[in-house]
């Protein structure tokens, strides 16, 4: 299978942050691969601008550097890394002060793509914005791309959209979620709407009940300060998770258009039940062989913050009452591991008798590693010796379907970039769903806070407290094993 790649139109990207981690880590690693395989025009431009003092060639080499830590030795071109350097410049610009701002301005190039991307704390986007507008940076047809967090809770979720919304209109703002720019999660929407397979199936009819994981071995590291503030809940849950929910429990949007897809998406969130406290259960790794515990961790002998949550949420429709969804997402687990499984009901009738066991199909959705989708199925065990069943999958892994190409599945951020300059909307969120969750979330947050829960003790490199495996249990009901 050859990838048939369309190069996007001329651009001008301009990072704030341009000397940030996450433009070192990712979003220039992605542009670079971007061109070197010709989707991203020898004359593009990408325009980094921090407070750092720097010029073009600093800059650079700043960037070469970046490149050469951060993409494999395999994908470093160095005929390719020479155009990709041509393309970068540098702006020194204070996101709060008003020096740089006419450089940057006239550095703009005509009739071409303008994106900016705020590759900073939410604090500096006001500014930013106002900036660029009022130094006529921002036109109307530009597009401005912000991170994560979006917001601490509804009311500051509120006060960001706000802000954004009085320079820029909605169909100008990219609020990224990297999860939605994984292959697997596109992936997802084709196997559920290109196939007429699963489609009938995808009720509380058929399906006992959906597991998401998302498992990461790592502690907070650096990040502590501000893990301390969010905890998993504000971290990963309201928005990876919440963003996955979506995607698996959504009805069938009219076209895969941005606002079909998020019209669905929101009426998803809208239609959870309030969590009562007995379906939450949240956790903090101890101290353990990889590491301290996360109190030492985040400095706070005292912390309450959670390291580990899991759920059990509920859909008022038509679709899905009766099916519960189990989430859950912590530090220092066992794997790192993130998945999404669609648990089958049992046959309602077993011909080959009560002893053959209990077999249910089951459609994993693997997020990371090995990307890829495999449908548990139930056979005959081959060979003599009367009816035995076994449960076997069939495994769509890419790496198996695609052969040596799965390795060549872009990164997150170069599909979400590229969506940016080409003007598709559809993985990103929109203002009111991200609102929508923040709605949801606050009250869960509040009622352990009013309650004083504090989290239940794990072990580093288990799957979270005893607790989460009791929540399931309770329901005859068993997690999936977290394996890398
Ligand atoms: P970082 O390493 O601290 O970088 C911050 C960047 O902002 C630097 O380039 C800094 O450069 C620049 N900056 C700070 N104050 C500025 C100002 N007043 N004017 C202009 N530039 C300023 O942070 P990061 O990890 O790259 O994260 C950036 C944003 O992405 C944050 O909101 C973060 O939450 C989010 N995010 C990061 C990751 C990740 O993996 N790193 C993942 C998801 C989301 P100077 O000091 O030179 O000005």
């Amino acid at each position: 299978m050859v990838a048939r790649i369309i190069p996007v139109d001329p651009f001008d990207l301009v990072i704030f942050g341009g000397t940030g981690d996450l433009a070192r880590r990712k979003i220039l690693p992605s542009l670079y691969r971007r061109l070197a395989d010709g989707q991203m025009p020898d004359d593009a431009r990408v325009i980094g601008a921090a407070r750092s003092e720097l010029d073009d060639s600093g800059y650079r080499a700043m960037v070469r550097e970046a490149l050469e830590e951060f993409v494999p030795e395999a994908r470093r071109d160095p005929e390719a890394m020479a155009r990709f350097l041509e393309c970068v410049g540098y702006e020194q610009i204070d996101a709060t002060g008003e020096a740089g701002w006419a450089r940057l301005a006239a550095r703009m190039g005509a009739g071409r793509v303008r994106a900016f991307y705020l590759s900073v704390g939410p604090g500096l986007f006001l500014p930013l914005a106002e900036r660029l507008h009022d130094h006529g940076i921002a036109t109307p047809e530009s597009r401005i791309v912000v991170e994560k967090p979006f917001g601490h809770d509804l009311e500051s979720a509120r006060e960001l959209n706000a802000n954004l919304a009085r320079h820029f209109d909605e169909t100008q703002i990219y609020r990224i979620d990297h999860y939605l720019g994984k292959e697997t999660v596109q992936n997802l929407m084709a196997v559920r709407f290109g196939n007429v397979l699963f489609e009938p199936l995808w009720n509380s009819q058929y399906v006992d009940h959906i597991q998401i994981t998302v498992a990461e071995t790592v502690g907070v590291g650096g990040r502590g300060e501000y893990y301390d503030r969010a905890g998993a809940m504000r971290d990963m849950m309201q928005n990876h998770l919440m963003q996955l929910l979506c995607l698996i429990a959504m009805e069938p949007p009219s076209r895969f258009g941005a606002d079909s897809v998020r019209d669905e998406k929101l009426k998803v969130i809208r239609a959870l039940d309030e969590v009562e406290p007995a379906d939450i259960v949240r956790g903090q790794y101890e101290a353990g062989p990889d590491g301290p515990s996360y109190r030492d961790d985040v400095d706070d002998m005292r912390s309450r913050t959670e390291s580990f949550i899991a759920m059990k949420l509920s859909i008022s429709n038509w679709r899905w009452a009766g099916t519960p969804f189990y989430l859950r997402t912590g530090k220092r687990l066992r794997a790192r591991a993130s998945e999404i499984a669609v648990v089958f009901k049992d046959a309602p009738h077993s011909i080959f008798g009560a002893d053959r066991g209990r077999h249910r199909n089951l459609l994993s959705i693997r997020l990371q590693p090995n990307e890829g989708i495999e449908l548990g199925v139930t056979i005959k065990e081959p060979g003599p010796g009367g009816m035995r069943l076994v449960d076997v999958p069939l495994d769509m892994s890419f790496a198996e379907a695609l052969g040596p190409e799965a390795d060549e599945i872009p990164d997150a951020y170069e599909r979400l970039i590229m969506d940016v300059i080409r003007g598709n909307q559809t993985l990103f969120m929109r203002g009111d769903e991200v609102e929508a969750a923040w709605a949801w979330t606050d009250p869960v947050i509040a009622a352990w806070e009013a309650r004083g829960d504090v989290p239940a003790p794990y072990e580093q490199g288990s799957a979270g407290p005893e607790e989460a495996q009791i929540l399931m249990h309770r329901d005859n009901r068993r997690w999936r094993e977290i394996r890398a």
